[in-house]
């Protein structure tokens, strides 16, 4: 009675539930840790529930083996490394089965392939396009825990494919809406969604739920808790998703949730996100004319470089300034382009940029239905000083670009004004 599975949902204490459980790197990284998720899985089956498990590769393995693959190819052959990076999830897969084997469960592993995750041919970033889930039922019904290798997949042609670094979160969601698995949980080596990252703010707090549209831009905006694809998915097919510690045996983590959180005493900002991958160019003394947005990021996006903020100032006579960010190890790539295809092009009259800046966002759905939030942001910001470079909006979201050395001054700042700091 007193198992993991009960604690999750006491009122229906005795009615059998499917769980699909994601066990991250770390929750997989020694022996030790692997007989102990084998523990805590056997606690859901004892309590009756058939349990679906995503595991990643033990953490370090896949760096691993991209450094070596990179002794070969400094830039290895896509198909090849998903051949080769695909192995560290199948390491996981077999171990995590044997314990539990071990254990007097039965138990079956699976690689994407022998499933049947079916993926698009886009090695190293495919997406899922079909699952397979007969068999898995079958073994299910057979009282087996089945054990999936996560961020893996075939094509149609057979081929290996994997789905981008994280893409564990990935697999485990689109199999709980394959097999309408009744909540999937992502075990983590943290115990739920925090405020902001507590190793900047000590006095951030886990949320016991976020909205799924706020994961959506804490994802994006830079929080490393789930795969941003998770999250879209979960979102499509209303998958019940929560995160917890693989640590911890008491612990509710945070359910991702489709409504608003009607609590009266919840803050109007949910969280604060940070990226310190970020950087700036600026092509200034531009020609203000049709067509220019265009023949300055058309050959940024056509070397596959990702644009995130983009500001382009109201012009003076005839000319104008235009500002993006891109992730910071594109920097030097983007600046080549527009010094040497795009300004000579265009008649700019030069290109600047920096690298050291950061990108600092508030996230909540609240912002909905309140006002004075951005000057509420802007005037705390201000008041120490920082100096805000670029703004971005979204319905419940507002970043702001800043230099990287007050970043943490900001985050800190922002989470005591929008009372998020945890009540001591
Ligand atoms: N092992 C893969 C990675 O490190 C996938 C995952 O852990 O989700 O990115
Ligand atoms: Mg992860």
């Amino acid at each position: 009675m007193a198992g993991a599975a009960g604690r999750l949902d006491t009122r229906h204490i005795h009615i059998v539930a499917l769980f699909v459980q994601k066990y991250g790197g770390t929750s997989v990284g020694s022996t030790e840790r692997i007989k102990n998720v084998a523990r805590r899985i056997a606690k859901f089956r004892a309590a009756g529930h058939q349990v679906v498990v995503v595991v990643s590769a033990m953490s370090g393995e896949t760096n691993r083996l991209i450094a070596l693959a990179r002794e070969f190819q400094a830039i290895p052959h896509p198909r090849e490394l998903d051949v080769m990076v695909s192995t560290g999830e199948q390491v996981s897969v077999a171990l995590l089965s044997m314990a539990l084997i071990d254990r007097g469960a039965k138990a079956k592993s699976y690689t994407g392939a022998q499933v049947r995750i079916l993926t698009d041919n886009a090695y190293t970033k495919a997406r899922i396009l079909r699952i397979d889930e007969e068999r898995l039922r079958t073994d299910l019904k057979e009282g087996c825990v089945v054990v999936v290798a996560g961020f893996q997949g075939v094509d149609e042609n057979g081929n290996i494919t994997t789905l981008g670094r994280g893409g564990s979160d990935t697999t485990a969601v689109a199999l709980a809406a394959a097999l309408g698995a009744d909540e999937c949980q992502i075990y983590t080596d943290v115990d739920g969604v925090y405020t902001t990252d507590p190793r900047i703010v000590p006095e951030a707090h886990r949320l016991s739920t976020v909205t799924f549209e706020e994961m959506l831009e804490m994802a994006s905006l830079g929080s490393k808790v789930l795969q941003i694809r998770s999250v879209e998915f979960a979102g499509k097919y209303k998958v019940k998703l929560r995160v917890l510690s693989s640590f911890e045996e008491e612990g509710q983590g945070t359910l991702i949730t489709f409504e608003e959180d009607k609590d009266m005493e919840r803050a109007i900002i949910s969280g604060i996100a940070f990226n310190r991958d970020e950087a700036k160019i600026t092509v200034l003394g531009v020609p203000d004319r049709p067509g220019i947005a265009y023949q300055i990021l058309g050959p940024v996006a056509d070397a596959n470089i990702d644009v995130d903020m983009i500001i382009q100032n109201v012009g003076h006579d005839g000319m104008t300034d235009f500002s993006f960010t891109i992730n910071r190890n594109e920097f030097e790539r983007t600046m080549d382009i527009l010094k040497n295809q795009v300004q000579p092009h265009i008649g700019a009259r030069g290109v600047v940029g920096g690298n050291r800046i950061a990108k600092v966002s508030i996230v909540g759905v609240g912002m909905r239905s309140h006002v004075g939030i951005a000057s509420k942001m802007f005037r705390t910001l201000a008041e120490e000083g920082i100096n805000i470079q670029m703004i971005s909006t979204s319905e419940i979201k507002i970043s702001v670009v800043v230099d990287e050395k007050y970043m943490e001054l900001a985050v800190r700042v922002l989470h005591k004004v929008f009372e998020l700091d945890q009540p001591s």
